[in-house]
């Protein structure tokens, strides 16, 4: 493929996540358009693809970069198996908008894309080793190590959502039990607080119907102690996780993004005990753990980075 880097050059950064798709149109390397689209999750990935086909004719950019759920690697484009998109097995993304649309397109993990947006204008910039997690409907990430984006044997990037923080824990929906998606993916924080309710019957959400995590950011704010409880908890189970993720990768910083971001101040405060109290050496080694910079534009972010540099960012040796 062409690096392509031209001030003309028109292209089209897509983050496919599960309550929605963003996208973002740039010219050379300025945003000049942003949006989003339904995600069509419970659906054959058809809709979804149709739905990317229309917008990639719409925009007629040079190339585009997307980020998908599920495993899926660079060179084929095939999305296999995303845990949250139930009828979806294995569906040639790339291959099916390259056919319908004769523009050029690279498909990779959405954790990948989200960390590249992240590494290279967010909160990750100037680092060499950088952990990205992204929470929302699932838990996926990304690793940066000793200056190069971690890929893999498989090119599919890391699921870092499902690592077991309990191995008699609920199943999980990529078969696995106890992950920490099963734990602190956004349909389980609220199955949480809603299971909660009986004891908090002074709450401001105590027999809300429809309960969604802005209610109980909005709740956490006022000092609701229901929401301060689940987030504390959820905080508890983010940072299990982070506890392996640090012996594991040793990052010098943790980029906490994803639609649930902006909550991760009420997380903030038991994230930082329990790191003290479990990490080796935690306090000497100055590990950052902080918000993203770019909200739920790093996918977007990353996907002009992974169009624009393509083969540039990998370096397969296996
Ligand atoms: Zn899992």
């Amino acid at each position: 493929m062409a690096v392509v880097d031209s001030e003309a050059c028109i292209t089209l950064g897509i983050d496919i996540g599960g309550t929605g798709v963003r996208y973002g149109v740039f010219k050379g390397d300025k945003l000049i358009e942003d949006g989003h689209l339904p995600s069509h999750r419970d659906e054959e990935p058809e809709a979804l693809a149709d739905e990317l086909s229309r917008l990639i004719l719409d925009k007629d950019p040079d190339i585009c970069g997307i980020g998908a759920p599920g495993m899926v690697a660079p060179w084929d484009g095939v999305v296999r198996y995303p845990p949250n998109f139930p009828r979806w097995r294995e569906f040639p993304l790339k291959k099916v908008l390259e056919q319908k649309t004769g523009s050029d397109v690279w498909v990779v993990n959405d954790g990948v894309v989200n960390l590249l947006g992240e590494w290279r204008y967010g909160a990750g910039r100037g680092y060499n080793n950088v952990l990205m997690l992204t929470l929302g409907t699932g838990v996926g990430g990304g690793l940066v190590a000793d200056g190069r984006v971690v890929w893999g044997s498989e090119g599919c990037g890391l699921e870092v959502g499902h690592i077991s923080i309990n191995p008699d824990g609920p199943r999980c929906r990529c078969g696995n039990y106890g992950c920490v998606e099963r734990y602190i993916g956004a349909e389980y924080i609220i199955e949480r607080a809603v299971g909660l309710m009986g004891e908090y019957s002074g709450s401001v959400l105590s027999g809300k119907q429809d309960l969604t995590l802005l209610d109980l950011a909005d709740a956490a704010e006022g000092r609701d102690l229901l929401a301060l409880r689940v987030w504390r908890q959820t905080g508890e189970y983010l940072a299990y996780a982070i506890v392996s993720y640090i012996h594991l990768f040793a990052p010098k910083i943790i980029v906490i993004g994803g639609g649930i971001a902006n909550s991760y101040r009420f997380m903030k405060g038991v994230v930082d005990e329990i790191l003290s109290e479990r990490v080796m050496m935690y306090e000497r080694r100055g590990i950052k753990v902080c918000q993203a910079e770019l909200g739920e534009m790093a996918g977007v972010y990353g996907g002009y980075i992974l169009a624009t540099k393509g083969e540039g960012l990998w370096h397969f040796s296996e």
